[in-house]
């Protein structure tokens, strides 16, 4: 599983967190204070074997960013989506799935082309932008998702 090595603001221990559990408030393991993940939380990998169960059990609103690694607007829009993964880490789960990897979520939510990108809430997908849009853009459709 994947994870990250995050600094704690206030004894400045490395804490080692799960990019599965980075959206449930964690806590550092040598002084248990909340760790701040804002400049250095990732999207979340998910793929065919675990993309629905998930989201199934994601407490917040969730962004998956459907995309192939050929792909150059999808290249282009990486570090948005790691933007995004940091400034609303515990707001919102930012999410990625390689295409190429994962042919049945892709299928199941009928991408036909990348990037895509989807948003949830309640687990449930309420909407999504095909292609790559503005940084701008994508924070005013986050924040009508997160009202
Ligand atoms: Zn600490």
């Amino acid at each position: 599983m994947e994870t990250i090595i995050a600094g704690c603001r206030s004894c400045g221990a490395k804490n080692r967190i799960l990019l599965k559990k980075q959206h449930l408030n964690p806590r550092c393991g040598t002084c248990k204070e909340a760790v701040d993940l804002s400049n250095q939380a990732l999207p979340v990998p998910l793929g065919d074997h675990d993309f629905q169960q998930f989201l199934k059990a994601a407490p917040i609103p969730m962004l998956a960013d459907f995309f192939a690694p050929t792909c150059g607007p999808c290249r282009a829009l990486a570090p948005i989506i790691i933007n995004l993964a940091c400034s609303y880490v515990g707001r919102l789960i930012v999410a990625t799935v390689d295409t190429s990897h994962h042919p049945g979520t892709s299928a199941h939510y009928q991408i036909r082309a990348v990037p895509t990108l989807l948003f949830f809430r309640n687990s449930v997908l309420v909407d999504q932008m095909i292609g790559a849009p503005a940084e701008r853009e994508l924070i005013t459709k986050l924040e009508q998702l997160l009202q």
